[in-house]
Formats: C-alpha cells, structure tokens, sequence
C-alpha cells in the first residue's frame, strides 16, 4: 500500500523522530494520498563519537515519496524542531510554513551557516493563529507557551477526522514575553471533537505543574540584589524571556546587561526584529563592558550545558577575551541539568569553583522552569481538548508511557505509545500500529551528511578506541613482493616502542601472501585483504587491539 493513494476516511501518523527520545522531531500524517510533516529537528550527538555533534532524523521512506508531501509546518523555532531544516530540506523540497520568529531565527541560521541547496527554500511566513490549507489538510495554528516564543499548536483537520499536535508547551500564566495560551481555542476544539491528540510528554513523571517565568524573575532579583562581584547569568540562547528576566534583574540590582555569544546576539536580532523585546531592553557587547566595575555588571551567556566551545566553558577556562571571574564574582546556570549532560557540566563547574566563583544551579536556588508540563498541565489540556486518543511524543519509553497512562486515568478512550518508524492508524476503528517502516539517524560531519550507522562513524570510533595501522606493499605484477612490508601506526605505540611487533607483522604479511594462490597475488584486492587480516590479527593476539588497517598496494 506504501505510496498510493488511501481514502478519505483514513489518517495516519509516522514518527520519523522524537518517539522514544527528546529531541530530532519529525512527525507525519498521511491522507488521502498526501503527506503532511511538522517540525523537522536535530538532536545532539553522544559524546562518543568524536568530530560529529549533530544528527538529523533519516528521512529515506519519505524522500521516496517526496511527490506526496504537501508541505512542512513548524511548530516553533528550538533545534529539535527545526534544526534539520537547513541539512535536508534539499532531499525534500517541499513548502515550509512558520510564524515570524521561527521563520527569523532559520533565516538567521540559515545565512550564518550556509549549506548547498538552500537557494529555493522560501519560508511560508503564517501568523499566529493562522487557518491555511496544505494540500487536504486544513491547518490552524494555536497560540500556546513555552520556553521560546511562538510555541504553536497544529490543529489539522481532515475529512477523516481532527488531529491536535500539541508541538512543545507548558501552561505559564504569565510567560512574559508574547502570548498566553489559548485556552479559549483549546476548549472550542475540545467542544468541535478531536480524534487524536499528539502531545509533549517531557515532564510526565513530574508531578504538579511547572512554574512561571515571572516567579524565575522574582527568584534571581533576591539572588542577585546586594552582591558586589560580576554576576553571569548562563542560559539556553533561544530563551527570549529568560533574556529579558536578565535585563530585568540588571536594572532591577543597578547593573548593566552585556550579552556574550554569538548565538544570543542571532536570538536577540530575531527577537528585536519581530517585536519580542521591549524598547528599553538594550545589551551591551562583551568587549564594550570592559571598563565595568565588578559590582555594576551582568552577563548573559551561552554554555550552561558545559558545552567544550560556549562562552561560559571559555570563561571558565579562563580564556574568554573579554570576560574574566573569580572571588567574589558568582555564575548562575538558570537552565536545567540535562540528564547526560552532568559530566560536562559538573567539570565546568569545578573549573569556576578553583577560580573561586560561587556557582548557583537549579538544585540550589530556584533559578530556571522547564518550557514543559508537568502532570497538572497535561490534565488541563486533556481536560480541555478530550480527544479521542492520546499518542505521546517528545520523549523516552519511560516518559510516554507514563503519560499514555495519565490519559487513561482521565478517560481518554484510546492512549497509544509508539516509537520512531511506526505507522499508526488512527482512523478508521480503533488506532494500531499497521507498518514500521526504516526511521534512522543520519550524522552532520563537517558538511557531509554519513548515516549513523555507517562505515564513517564506526571507523571514527574504532580509531579513538583502537587506533591505525597502514600497511604499503610494493609489489611486481605476479605479486612477489619487491620490497619489505612497510606498516606506521596512529595512536598505538609510543615512539619506537612497536618496532619489533611491527617487524613481526610485517613477516606475518609476507607468510600471508606466500600462502596466496598465483591467481590470487595478481589481484590487489586479495593481498590487501590477506596483509590487513595479517596485521589486524598480530595487533590483537599481541596487544589486545582491532585499529583501523589500511593497505595500498603499488604495483611495479
Ligand atoms: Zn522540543
Ligand atoms: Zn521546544
């Protein structure tokens, strides 16, 4: 059935990506024949695989069937959602829709970081709460909140009947900067009836709800107010209001705000350009806050992930041109620890602490609220949208299935938990799995685009953990060799302590192809397979290795 064309009746959803992970979202739905895609994201590489930071959802089931897909909806403008675009929008060529700011910060993007084949990509600029069709899906767009501003609700109507796709939110009743949620939308929808909701499920294991901005701003004033060293707020760039809460404190504690990092300046253009910074709200650059005294500063910078090449991992290191702490001077993580993260994280921190800088996290202050719901806010939503079946998304095994259980203990009739690649119906008669199709991770390493599980990556890896040998046969057309196997290594011996091993091994190459039949020693790709099979084998009887190992072979 995959590719032609279904009913009027039928309606699917395929998570490519973010089901069973927090982060590379990529989400299908199919009817009458078309498919439409929301958000299109990133997700960071483990640590690892050396040289490779970010992955790209593997998005081959539908690139086959580009001709079917109507268009892109993003939901809004963080990395998970939308950092793809840039990296495979050219396999995908279709129309992109966003509201102002996520269509700002991917123009940004996409202009700082210019990748092939980006020429033709116009991005459909929609306004909150837009109605738009694509293709037979009727779109529109709710305004919810979140840790960004923009978070939008797709709400996707088809003749087989009404998805919501909640995109990422929480409930903050004063996010200060842009909307609140639309509660009346949501409760118009639940009225109208929706089949299916697609919905964050992030903070299911967190009990009560998930805090304000205004109460951060609150928290970090009292932090802030009355100390006289250099204060450096560290947060998630895209964090719009938590910016202008920086700014707020500054004034709020008689200092002025200087943002430090690239990425902040690229959010703060966005942000400026479509109207989500209040006039007053102004920031220095780094280099112009020199001159500051200690106790009439405020930084706002980028790295509370102890990310190796941010802004504050440098200060820490003490190699940040323009900003330098110690005694007396405190840095604030006003960001969440994020699981994985904490080695990273935890030797920054040790590295500000040996320059005496006190370092406040949230586990000691209340400095930071997650951008998503905790149990109470699900109940809300599902109080008010009571769609017919819940499918969560936007996290691990444990967080979905504790969220499809939420849904059923508030009487949605249907919760389904599914991981990336599954094809579910969820109309006509009751939501199933009915295909799984290939949903893989693809690598971004240095402007090419390697599958994760390819030959690149697994030789990256097997070169940290094992290292390289490359072995050079001269040889004569009958494949005598005419010269001493030459074999150099990368990261297994210090200087000259391999000589005798490498002398063995390079016997064992010579015994390996006097074993070769004549036929056989006149074809290159046999010798190197019998000298690499030599080399590799004496490496691991002898040191307990399996490096990478390379032949040439010259023939003379
Ligand atoms: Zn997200
Ligand atoms: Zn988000």
């Amino acid at each position: 059935m995959v590719g032609t064309a279904r009913g009027r009746d039928e309606l699917e959803f395929l998570p490519l990506g973010g089901a069973g992970e927090i982060g590379m979202n990529v989400n299908l739905y199919r009817h009458a024949g078309k498919w439409l895609m929301v958000d299109l994201g990133i997700t960071f590489a483990d640590r690892d695989v050396p040289g490779i930071d970010i992955v790209l959802p593997d998005l081959s089931y539908i690139e086959k069937q580009r001709s079917a897909l109507v268009g892109l909806v993003l939901t809004h403008g963080h990395e998970d959602h939308l950092g793809a675009v840039q990296y495979l929008w050219p396999r995908l060529r279709c129309r992109v829709y966003a509201t102002p700011f996520a269509a700002a910060l991917l123009r940004r993007k996409i202009a700082d970081d210019p990748v092939e084949g980006l020429d033709d990509l116009e991005v459909t600029e929609v306004a909150l709460g837009a109605r738009f069709d694509v293709g037979p899906f009727a779109i529109e767009l709710v305004s919810l909140t979140h840790s960004i501003p923009e978070p939008n609700a797709v709400v996707i109507r088809t003749a087989a009947g009404t998805v919501m796709h909640t995109g990422d939110w929480k409930i903050d009743p004063t996010p200060l900067v842009g909307a609140t949620t639309d509660e009346a939308a949501l409760k118009r929808l639940g009225d109208e009836g929706v089949l299916a909701m697609v919905c964050d499920s992030t903070n299911a294991l967190r009990a009560g709800v998930s805090g304000s901005e205004a109460e951060v701003r609150a928290s970090l004033v009292e932090l802030v107010r009355g100390r006289t060293g250099r204060v450096a707020i560290a947060t998630f760039a895209s964090n719009v209001a938590r910016l202008v809460t920086a700014h707020h404190v500054a004034v709020a504690c008689g200092r002025t705000a200087v943002l430090v990092g690239r990425s902040l300046w690229r959010i703060h253009d966005a942000a400026r350009e479509t109207g989500y910074l209040p006039r007053e709200v102004r920031f220095l650059r780094d280099k112009e806050s020199v001159d500051l005294p200690a106790d009439k500063v405020l930084y706002v910078c980028t790295g509370c992930q102890g990310e190796p090449n941010a802004q504050l991992a440098r200060i820490a290191a003490g190699a940040h041109p323009h900003v330098a702490l110690g005694a007396e001077d405190m840095v604030i993580l006003s960001s969440k620890i994020i699981p994985g993260n904490e080695r990273p994280i935890y030797a920054m921190i040790n590295q500000l602490v040996a320059r005496d800088v006190e370092v406040i996290t949230e586990a000691d202050r209340f400095v930071h609220v997650s951008g998503h719901p905790s149990r109470d806010e699900l109940t809300r939503m599902y109080q008010w949208v009571r769609p017919g079946i819940a499918v969560p998304v936007h996290g691990e095994a444990r967080h979905m299935r504790s969220h499809a259980a939420l849904a059923r203990a508030l009487q949605v009739p249907e919760a389904i938990v599914v991981h990336n690649g599954a094809l579910v119906r969820l109309a006509p008669g009751p939501a199933a799995v009915i295909d799984h199709v290939h949903a893989g991770r693809l690598a971004w390493d240095g402007g090419a685009i390697v599958p994760m599980d390819g030959t690149v990556v697994r030789d990256r890896r097997r070169l940290m953990r094992d290292g390289a040998a490359f072995v050079t046969l001269v040889v004569d057309d009958q494949g005598e060799l005419l010269t001493d196997p030459k074999i150099a290594t990368v990261g297994l011996f210090e200087d000259g302590a391999g000589d005798d091993l490498l002398m063995d091994a390079a016997d064992d190459v010579r015994q390996a192809l006097d074993r070769l039949s004549r036929r056989d020693r006149r074809d290159d790709d046999m010798v190197s397979e019998a000298a690499r099979q030599a080399v590799r084998r004496i490496l691991r009887i002898e040191r307990d290795k399996r490096p990478v190992v390379e032949v040439s072979v010259a023939r003379v």
